[in-house]
């Protein structure tokens, strides 16, 4: 089981520092936990209750890439892992599926963890065509290597994250049986986790965790998850 927070652009260097110091107090079970901290709160964390990683980087080494980081600030931390493909880079900031292809190929050929997230905006969803879904997912995985050994693949539909809106269990569990004929690498939800839905979300046949957001920026909330996970 994974749980993963992602806290986007929330939270400050002093309350990451706090918010691990008080998770570490956790017995999270055989609860694997990620954190996604923002970059300016990354940093050689001596913890062995969660994993760090990056919510996005630019793929090269270093160079002329204002606004960027890359692999020589990640690897300073001692970050391997990473998101690619977060429905908020792809919308908000403009992300094509050619440059997220090309992070891909970059971090992949560095070993990092790559926590892959694929899904369908509102407008496709209320298209009522389960094959249109099934084809804009599809699209998302073009270039991505599903075999990675170190790949996990969030399904994410945009109109959950962040929203209050989550997917049924059923329309879940169809996305996620979709996903598991095009990989075998764990495949997690994500949109609008919180702890009155987690249960129900976890137990969807191969789902393997959560990728939360909103309901993960407060530590007490975030275990309350981790303990539900655990059971
Ligand atoms: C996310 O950002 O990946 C996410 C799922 O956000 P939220 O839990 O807020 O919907």
């Amino acid at each position: 089981m994974i749980l993963a927070a992602n806290f986007k652009m929330n939270h400050t260097r002093a309350s990451t520092r706090a918010y691990l110091q008080k998770l570490e107090s956790i017995d999270k079970g055989d609860v694997a936990l990620y954190l996604f901290p923002p970059f300016t709160a990354l940093d050689n964390y001596d913890t062995a209750v969660a994993t760090i990683g990056a919510q996005n980087a630019y793929c090269a080494q270093s160079g002329s890439y204002t606004g960027e980081i890359g692999l020589e600030q990640l690897e300073e931390f001692g970050i391997k892992t990473l998101i690619l493909g977060h429905s908020e880079r792809r919308h908000l900031f403009g992300e094509s599926q050619e440059l997220i292809t090309k992070k891909f190929a970059f971090f992949k050929e560095q070993g990092f963890t790559i926590f892959y997230c694929v899904g369908e905006t509102q407008e496709v969803r209320e298209s009522g065509s389960t094959e249109l879904i099934y084809s804009y997912i599809e699209q998302q995985l073009e270039g991505i290597d599903v075999a990675y050994e170190k790949l996990i693949v969030a399904y994410e539909p945009v109109w959950a994250i962040g929203t209050g809106k989550t997917a049924t269990t059923e329309d879940i569990a169809t996305m996620l049986e979709f996903l598991r004929t095009k990989t075998k690498r764990p495949l997690l939800y994500g949109g609008s986790v919180k702890p009155q839905n987690i249960a129900q979300i976890l137990q969807v046949p191969e789902c393997e965790g959560a990728l939360i957001g909103t309901a993960s920026w407060n530590v007490d909330t975030f275990m309350t998850m981790i303990n539900i996970a655990k059971e």
